[in-house]
């Protein structure tokens, strides 16, 4: 698309009204959006050998379930224990701790599993048919149901790391699974904002959104956005239409939609941006939920390209500059056509 057809605009600052954060959108920093590309492609595949592949099975940490479950070599999906946990499953749950000058800790019980989302080393989630993305997303349900058994966790997040500099350390494509023992400052002030809102307007924040110029694409069950403050240039968010807190709470026919659309936003992106290193991370919330925050919390994806690197001005202020005007953002990406 040419750029000619975008209006011209001159910097903004947008508040982001489900996350309570301020985007500084500066248009300067990046004349031609659609020019806006990743330097390097995000899966150089320089692994040489990977346990993560069929026939490594024996490489890695033990597992917990395969799909479909009675397989054998011919598994699809499998979800095994991180070797390199962030927190431990063998550790008791321990009250907090705080020492004499305020600081708190508590035991670092948790779990850290690995969804390994095809056999084969090559294979992109945004390669899988839309029914086995949807496949993928009722392991991390399936997964979660079984961790929300344990009365200590409290929330649990399901994130993607693609290329390097997004955090990938293995270029077979994954995901990951973390089950907390506490709930996240950044998740408790999203729930926050979206119950103030709640009790501002008498609406959740996420069913009132008018996507308008903002909307990319819709399936049966989902729409998917640009958000109006998005933090990243190309960020894109995929919303159920119907109110939900969790997750946890889609059925098979409603992943199997969002398998469809979470697909072909994960090829426009990387038609577009060519194949950026991103993270999708699966914003729900706290399991032990205050009954009063269900009407106001609603569960979304958040697909996060890194076009460019957090510098000390974000890190100072919490503040990100975006480049990239989202409506633009969801022009250009409207407007990028996938072969079947
Ligand atoms: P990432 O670093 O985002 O690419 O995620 C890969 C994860 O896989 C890391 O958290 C590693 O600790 C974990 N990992 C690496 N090798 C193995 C293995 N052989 N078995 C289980 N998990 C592994
Ligand atoms: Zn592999
Ligand atoms: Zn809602």
């Amino acid at each position: 698309m040419a750029d000619a057809e975008l209006p011209k605009r001159s910097p903004e600052l947008r508040k982001d009204k489900i996350n309570n954060k301020w985007v500084i959108f500066s248009p300067a920093r990046s004349r031609r959006p659609s020019d806006l590309k990743a330097k390097s492609n995000a899966n150089p595949n320089n692994q040489t050998s990977c346990p993560f592949c069929a026939g490594h099975e024996h490489e890695c940490a033990p597992e917990i379930f395969r799909v479909p479950a009675n397989s054998t070599n011919d598994w699809k999906i499998r979800v095994i224990q991180n070797l390199y946990p962030a927190v431990s499953r063998e550790l008791g749950f321990e009250n907090n701790r705080v020492s004499g000058q305020g600081d708190v800790a508590v035991s670092g019980f948790g779990f850290h599993d690995v969804v390994i989302e095809s056999p084969v080393h090559h294979v992109n989630l945004s390669d899988l048919e839309p029914v086995q993305v949807g496949e993928v997303l009722l392991a991390s349900k399936k997964r979660i149901e079984q961790l929300r058994d344990f009365d200590s966790i409290k929330y649990i997040q399901v994130f993607k790391n693609h290329g390097a500099s997004a955090g990938a350390s293995m270029s077979h494509s994954h995901s990951q699974i973390i089950a907390l023992p506490i709930v996240p400052p950044t998740v408790s002030a999203r729930l926050d904002s979206m119950t103030e809102y709640y009790k501002q307007t008498g609406k959740c924040s996420l069913c009132d959104i008018q996507p308008n110029e903002l909307l990319i694409d819709e399936s049966a069950h989902f729409i998917s956005l640009v958000p109006f403050a998005a933090t990243f240039a190309f960020e894109i968010w995929i919303i159920p239409r119907e109110h939900s807190s969790h997750f946890h709470e889609i059925d098979r026919e409603k992943a199997i939609d969002l398998g469809g659309l979470l697909k072909l936003m994960l090829l426009k992106m990387s038609l577009q941006l060519n194949n950026p290193p991103f993270n999708l991370l699966i914003h729900t919330s706290p399991f032990q939920d205050d009954p009063s925050y269900a009407p106001s919390t609603h569960w979304f994806i958040q697909i996060a390209p890194h076009l460019s690197g957090v510098g000390g001005f974000e890190i100072a202020t919490g503040c990100y500059i975006n480049p990239v005007f989202p409506e633009d953002a969801a022009k250009i990406l409207r407007d990028v056509r996938i072969s079947n």
